[in-house]
């Protein structure tokens, strides 16, 4: 007997609801076209064309729903944006150009004039030089507070604050604020929150759940996971996300179909990689920590750690990054970089590769010094981004650098 068409439909169609967050890495968010293609297609063109011009006064009128112009929509883009909802648990997902496009648009979109941010002071450097530079020119003034004491965001809530916004764990000491309880607060005074969940993922942590507004990603890092495209994304709910769906799609700062493509590839891997790369990096913090010529290890995964309960809490992991402080200075820092030989020296992380950076002179070099003391990124701060690679070569690699300390 032939099946329906509903039957077919149903079929090789895939509908998220029930399904671990493992299944919907890999199947979330694909709509099988006629074709019924197993693979994720690409659907590289700028514009879509119209069975007649009444279809596409129709389109243009939104009086019909569909494709116009790849700016505005793209069914690849939309396939990664509805994955990524389903894994962090949002109604809706809005990819933009890359992670910094993200924060700038979900400023523009949802604030105005005269409103005012509340920010962690343990941001990515770029995230500050966007809201003290530029931001504020706007009209839009920020306050930075320290990610770690709740009180101390409260005490900065002005009438006038409509977004606070944090990323936890932080880059690159691992400073964590508590998502639920910063959420409360910014409930209670008529602010949203947003979370940059770039370190953890929605594969180990779900900011949406524990009451935030709105997720952020730089798909840079783990979303992508082998450090091959620049992107970004924010989640949040409908109506949040309708304003910055607004502003990408008049804006232009979208995220290109092929890019799309490969972040769909990487989030079929993302659980089982973060879960990789969590297991190593734990690994390599207990280990340096033990190494004369280390002052310092900063990963939330250690008992030592100020926060590690607290991590327990809201993380399911500990992630892949990891930072520690050498004896000495710059020049001590740059020496231990220097002697190691397999591991990446660039600005880069969450890449299956890994990657040591000395952030006071790269990530956060742009920084005044008086930023980069506040957030404590320190002279001998090296961080290493633990990639899949085995975790003997590594600590091989990171042998040499020690060696290199003693000399
Ligand atoms: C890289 C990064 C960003 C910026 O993302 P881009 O894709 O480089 O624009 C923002 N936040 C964090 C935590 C990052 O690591």
């Amino acid at each position: 007997m032939s099946q329906s068409r509903f039957e077919r439909e149903a079929r090789i169609q895939f509908s998220p609801e029930g399904y671990e967050l493992d299944t919907l890495s890999v199947r979330a968010g694909q709509h099988r076209t006629a074709e019924g293609e197993h693979g994720d297609p690409i659907f590289t063109t700028s514009s879509f064309v119209f069975s007649s011009a009444r279809e596409a006064a129709a389109r243009f009128g939104g009086d019909e729903d569909g494709n116009i112009y790849s700016r505005f929509t793209n069914p690849t883009v939309q396939a990664f944006e509805e994955r990524i909802a389903a894994l962090e648990g949002g109604e809706r997902a809005v990819a933009t150009a890359s992670g910094m496009a993200a924060i700038q648009s979900l400023v523009l979109a949802l604030l105005k004039q005269g409103d005012h941010v509340v920010c962690s002071r343990s941001v990515f450097g770029s995230t500050v030089s966007l809201f003290n530079k530029y931001i504020s020119r706007a009209g839009i003034s920020t306050t930075f507070v320290d990610p770690t004491d709740v009180s101390a965001w409260e005490a900065a809530i002005t009438p006038t604050t409509r977004l606070l916004f944090m990323e936890t764990p932080s880059n690159p000491l691992a400073e964590l604020t508590d998502i639920a309880a910063v959420a409360e607060t910014a409930h209670r005074n008529d602010a949203l929150l947003a979370v940059d969940n770039c370190f953890l993922t929605p594969a180990l942590q779900r900011p949406l759940l524990l009451g935030a507004d709105i997720v952020m990603h730089s798909a840079t890092k783990y979303l992508d996971g082998q450090g091959r495209c620049v992107g970004g994304v924010l989640v949040g709910r409908d109506k949040e996300m309708e304003e910055v769906f607004g502003l990408i799609r008049t804006g232009g700062a979208c995220m290109s179909p092929f890019n799309a493509w490969v972040f769909l590839k990487g989030l079929e891997t993302l659980p089982l990689r973060m879960r990789a790369h969590s297991e190593s990096a734990l690994e390599m913090a207990s280990w340096l920590q033990q190494q004369p010529g280390i002052r310092k290890v900063y990963y939330s995964g250690l008992p030592s750690h100020p926060q590690h309960e607290l991590a327990c809490q809201q993380q399911s992991a500990f992630g892949g990054v990891l930072s520690f402080e050498v004896e000495g200075e710059r020049e001590e820092a740059w020496r231990f970089i220097d002697a190691t030989r397999m591991v990446s020296i660039t600005g880069n992380l969450g890449d299956v590769k890994t990657t040591i950076t000395h952030p006071a002179t790269t990530t956060h070099g742009r920084m005044s010094v008086e930023e980069r003391e506040a957030a404590g990124v320190r002279e001998g701060l090296i961080r290493l981004s633990v990639g899949l690679e085995s975790l003997d070569d590594i600590k091989a690699d990171m042998q040499l650098g020690l060696d290199a300390l003693r000399n």
